[in-house]
């Protein structure tokens, strides 16, 4: 099976009905961009820079560090593009407690990620810096994780600005970044327009929004039977993500474990997602699935299934 998956490795992503697919790594360090370019990824569409700073005691990576980091990572996928999510810490991903203190009544539901970056300015612009810095040796597109609140992109924002102006003033070369939000938050899949207003693209993950949306914490094995990608309400929030997106002709993708997941391909595609990020050693399963799959019957398919009582009831009857 694995050598016949490596047969596809220069195959393009196509469907049946020549759409054209764009399949994208997840990594979480520079050097797993090797594992991306390796799997035939067309670029990294999550880049979980959180990864630099943990494990680390007491102190968190400088600019240099970082700036290093994301060059190498940018250098390494030889001109493809390049998502780097700004540090998303806190809940599952805990730093050393002398840097974040994550013993709060409800980590998931704390200061984390750019709640985090927003309450630590310094350190928030020295990521920025950092990640603007190495825009200037490829295509970089920066990712905002865990936004909900318009006054949240607002600070965002005047916080990419006064980045960009220290650069200047240090007369320091920087390169130019798309910007992305993370849509994890049920409240910001139901607050899209406000999105699209702000952002170049969107990514849709999905580990949180199934998290948020179930009130089932993603790490506690004893809820783990109630975390259902397939209920319709998670369905609801990512068909509609996807559908706003398309609509405005803004570039929309899964990051989250759905994307990988060959039973959900399909469904994927049938919903309207054409770009999926996925952990690169999944790449070429859900490529198999994509080259065998025509999403003009699909479509008509997913509407059925995610309007369904039971999804996953109306999957297991097939698709056609
Ligand atoms: C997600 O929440 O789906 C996601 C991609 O981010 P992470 O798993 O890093 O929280
Ligand atoms: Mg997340």
């Amino acid at each position: 099976e694995r050598g016949r998956l490596q047969r596809l490795l220069h195959t393009p992503a196509v469907t049946m009905d020549d759409e054209k697919i764009q399949l994208l790594a997840n990594i979480e360090m520079p050097e797993d961009a090797q594992a991306a370019l390796k799997a035939g990824a067309l670029g990294v569409g999550l880049f979980r820079s959180e990864f630099l700073f943990m494990g680390r005691h007491g102190q968190l990576p400088d600019e240099e560090e970082q700036y290093r980091a994301y060059k190498k990572a940018v250098e390494g996928m030889e001109g493809l593009p390049v998502t780097i999510r700004t540090v998303d810490v806190g809940a599952d991903k805990p730093l050393d407690e002398s840097v974040h203190d994550d013993a709060h009544l409800n980590p998931a539901l704390g200061l984390r990620a750019i709640r985090w970056s927003l309450a630590e300015p310094a350190m928030f612009l020295t990521q920025l810096r950092a990640i603007l810095r190495a825009a200037a040796h490829g295509k970089v597109r920066l990712l905002i994780p865990m936004l909900a609140h318009a006054s949240e992109i607002r600070q965002t924002l005047a916080h990419i600005e006064r980045a960009r102006a220290q650069l200047d003033r240090r007369g320091d070369v920087y390169g130019p970044v798309q910007l992305g939000a993370m849509i994890e938050i049920p409240a910001a899949a139901l607050s899209l327009p406000l999105f699209l207003k702000y952002f170049d693209f969107l990514s849709i993950g999905t580990n949180d929004l199934i998290q948020y949306t179930l009130a089932i914490d993603r790490a506690d094995e004893s809820v783990a039977h109630l975390y259902d990608p397939l209920h319709p309400a998670v369905l609801r929030l990512v068909a509609d993500t996807i559908a706003e997106c398309r609509a405005q002709g803004k570039d929309v993708s899964v990051c989250g474990e759905m994307a990988g997941d060959v039973t959900l391909t399909r469904l994927l595609l049938g919903l309207g997602l054409r770009s999926f990020s996925m952990h690169p050693a999944q790449i070429l399963a859900v490529k198999q699935e994509i080259l065998r799959s025509d999403t003009t019957k699909l479509a008509l398919w997913a509407q059925r299934v995610r309007t369904a009582e039971d999804p996953a009831l109306e999957m297991a009857g097939g698709y056609v």
